[in-house]
Formats: C-alpha cells, sequence, structure tokens
C-alpha cells in the first residue's frame, strides 16, 4: 500500500521521518492521537528488512498505545518511535541525532525503553531532550509494573469464566522469560501456579526453573502444550494462524505487544477455537502507568493501585464482549473509543 494510504488508513495525526547523514540515523515517529493528552511511547531499535515494515510496525504500535492508555485511564496520546538499525550500530551519536529528533516534537511525543532500546541509551538521548520518561525506574521499573497488571489480568480472566478467586494448581505456559516474564513466573509461582517456559536463551530459563520450578520447553513446544493459559511475552505476532490451532490453553494473556498477526482474522480464530484473548494492551498497560506515574511524581503505593485496576478494566471488557457477543478485542475496542471521543 502506498506510504500515505496506510498512514490515513489507522487515522494517524502525523508520521515523520528523520535522516541525519552524519549519523546514520533513519528513523520514524508516529503519533496516532492526542485527544487524551501528549503522545507516549518507547522507541524501538530493529534491523528492520524494509522501509516498509518500519512503517507497518510503527504505525501499529502507536496505535496500539493509544487504546492502551485509554483504557488503563492515562490521560496521554499514542505514540511510537522506530529506529532502522542493527543493534551493533547503535552509538552515542545516532542516539544523541534521535533525541534532536524527538525534541522537535516540542512534547506532541514523549518516549522511553523498548526493544534494543535500554534505560541507558534514553539518558544517552536526555542529553538532546528531556521529552523522555523511565529514566528513573522507579518502583520496580516497567519491567515488573507490567507483570504485576498482567497476573490481574490473568486473575480477572479466571474469575471471569471459571468463577475461580484463585489461581492454585493451573498451568500456565511463559512465551519468554525477560523483564516482564521473570517478574510474572515470580508472581504466579507465590500464587501456587504450575508453570512452563521458553527463551533462547538458556540462562534465562535456568533461572526460572530454579527459582520457581518452572518446566523448561523448546521454542516451538511451548504453543501445543495442555495448560491453562498461554502468556505470550516476547514478541508480537506469534498469535497466527500457525499457532492457532496448536493451541490447547483456553486464555491467552500475556505483555507481549500486537499478539495477533492480523487482529481481523486472528480474533476470529481464537473464538471459534474458543480461547479467550485478553486484548494486550488492557492487560500490559502497566509499565506505561508506572512511567506516567514517575513523570507526574505519584507516589508507590497510588501507582500499584492504579496498576492493579487493570483487572477491573479487563472484566469491563469481558462483560461487553458477553453482553454484545462480540470478541474481547472488540470491545476493548469500544471501550477505549468511548473515552477518547
Ligand atoms: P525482554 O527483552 O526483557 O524479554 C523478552 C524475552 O523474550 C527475552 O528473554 C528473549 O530472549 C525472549 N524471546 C525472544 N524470542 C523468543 C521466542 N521465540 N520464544 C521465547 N522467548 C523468546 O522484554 P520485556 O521487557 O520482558 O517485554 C516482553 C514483551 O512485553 C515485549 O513484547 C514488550 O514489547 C512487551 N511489553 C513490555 C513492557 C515492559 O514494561 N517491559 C510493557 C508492555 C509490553
Amino acid at each position: 500500500m502506498e506510504v500515505f494510504k496506510q498512514i490515513e488508513a489507522r487515522g494517524h495525526e502525523q508520521v515523520s521521518f528523520c535522516h541525519d547523514r552524519k549519523s546514520g540515523l533513519k528513523a520514524i515517529i508516529a503519533i496516532h492521537n492526542t485527544n487524551l493528552g501528549p503522545a507516549m511511547g518507547g522507541t524501538r531499535l530493529f534491523p528492520y528488512a524494509s522501509e516498509e515494515e518500519a512503517l507497518k510496525d510503527v504505525l501499529r504500535l502507536s496505535s496500539a498505545m493509544t487504546y492502551k492508555a485509554a483504557c488503563a485511564n492515562i490521560p496521554a496520546g499514542g505514540g511510537k518511535g522506530v529506529i532502522m538499525a542493527a543493534p551493533e550500530n547503535k552509538t552515542e551519536e545516532l542516539l544523541e541525532a534521535y533525541g534532536d529528533f524527538v525534541e522537535t516534537f516540542k512534547g506532541r511525543f514523549i518516549t522511553g525503553e523498548d526493544f534494543n532500546i535500554s534505560v541507558e541509551d534514553i539518558r544517552q538521548m536526555s542529553r538532546k531532550t528531556n521529552y523522555l520518561i523511565g529514566l528513573l525506574e522507579r518502583y520496580g521499573g516497567p519491567g515488573r509494573a507490567t507483570a504485576i497488571g498482567v497476573s490481574c489480568g490473568i486473575k480477572a480472566a479466571v474469575n471471569f469464566y471459571w468463577g475461580r478467586k484463585n489461581l492454585h494448581g493451573l498451568k500456565v505456559a511463559v512465551q519468554g522469560v525477560g523483564k516482564v516474564g521473570k517478574n510474572l513466573c515470580q508472581i504466579l509461582s507465590e500464587q501456587g501456579v504450575e508453570l512452563f517456559v521458553s527463551d533462547p536463551i538458556p540462562e534465562r530459563v535456568e533461572e526460572a526453573h530454579r527459582l520457581y520450578q518452572a518446566k523448561v520447553v523448546d521454542i516451538e513446544e511451548i504453543y501445543a502444550l495442555k495448560v491453562d493459559i498461554f502468556s505470550p511475552c516476547a514478541l508480537g505476532g506469534i498469535i497466527n494462524s500457525s499457532t492457532i490451532p496448536m493451541l490447547k490453553a483456553s486464555i491467552v494473556a500475556g505483555s507481549a505487544n500486537n499478539q495477533l498477526e492480523n487482529e481481523q482474522i486472528h480474533r476470529r480464530m481464537l473464538a471459534e477455537q474458543k480461547i479467550i484473548y485478553c486484548p494486550d494492551y488492557v492487560i500490559n498497560a502497566g509499565g506505561l502507568i508506572n512511567v506516567y506515574d514517575e513523570m507526574m511524581g505519584i507516589e508507590e503505593n497510588t501507582s500499584l493501585e492504579r496498576v492493579k485496576k487493570i483487572a477491573q478494566t479487563l472484566m469491563e471488557v469481558l462483560e461487553i464482549a458477553q453482553k454484545d457477543q462480540i470478541t474481547p478485542l472488540e470491545a476493548s475496542k469500544r471501550l477505549a473509543e468511548k473515552r477518547l471521543s
């Protein structure tokens, strides 16, 4: 599809491209919607195979941020940045040039860490701009807050569908034990959950086994496990036409952004297979709440309570879905659009 048609299709307010000859920076910042406040969203660095792929990613991710902020009742809009580069080409010069790019938005876009962009990298950008979030890593940082939110979402879904007040004895498969997945394993193991984990980094799965008695499974094996809940906490697009037929879990609830490869097709496929999909941007909003609260100087307990409210939001979404006979994803969009308007 042509560039401007793609941008118009999702209703973005602004999409800007940056080419900086000196540092070699090639980046895109997409502002989807600022009805509720300045656009907030992390910056991702990735060796995209093509410019088209980078544009597609930034458009998808920035629109999801709009829905995430609206569902979480955060007065912020949706935005995202992508840098087209391999991690080994991430230089101080490149990060500073990106800081200059962020500065040109004069606060309409506020960014933070994401895939291949660490808190250290954000500090490097801060030489050029103040429109940054998540520098302090307060209250355990966004990864911990995201895991708390996902665990609350899982509990809400289990309560809604099975009328159970606790997770004791349930089986959960966690795909990816990085910042979110590891914290999630800790929280779930404390609640008596039987865990299964996969991750290409051996030390991470070994740690999950050692600390939380998680059973380690192969990367491809995780989809077909006989578990109650499948929790994607690694990559986006992993719920697709090849993986859905393998799933035996009744609930999909994880932190990964843009889990469904194609929202229209795959939300329906999941519904046909009677698998409940907890919309990613509803249950993974803990990180956004954490960095927003850090920016606003909100104290820890209040922030934690806001993260825990993800359970109520998900309940509301599931109720709408049941009442109107629509998928939870459609229900969450309705809820977000109501708040946006
Ligand atoms: P992370 O990079 O710390 O961890 C991701 C883990 O996934 C790594 O250990 C990696 O080795 C593993 N992984 C990669 N490919 C895999 C595969 N094929 N199978 C299994 N594991 C694989 O990232 P994170 O911060 O834990 O975030 C996880 C997901 O949640 C990402 O999609 C991220 O965008 C999303 N998310 C994170 C936050 C946050 O605050 N950290 C907030 C919202 C959403």
